[in-house]
């Protein structure tokens, strides 16, 4: 089945997959009227989250290994003054 999307500002009607031009910006895929060029729908861009992931994770992991460090430090310094 298919689904026609209406473009609420020239009354242009087309088939939700193949006549409106889509493109994504700052995160969000946005679809506009291929007649009048107003903007019919917008969200968030698909794979947005796996972006956020690969942005975040080497700042976790660096994270992650500062806390190991510093728990290394702080073992050695109560074998320092245990002795
Ligand atoms: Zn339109």
């Amino acid at each position: 089945m298919k689904s026609t999307l209406f473009c609420p500002n020239c009354e242009y009607r087309g088939d939700a997959d193949t006549d409106w031009v889509e493109y994504t910006l700052r995160g969000h895929t946005q679809r506009r009227c291929p007649a009048c060029y107003d903007v019919v729908d917008r969200r968030p861009a698909r794979g947005d989250d796996d972006a956020w992931a690969r942005y975040t994770a080497p700042v976790q992991s660096s994270l992650v290994a500062w806390k190991a460090g510093l728990h290394r430090v702080s073992e050695s310094v109560k074998q320092l003054t245990s002795l």
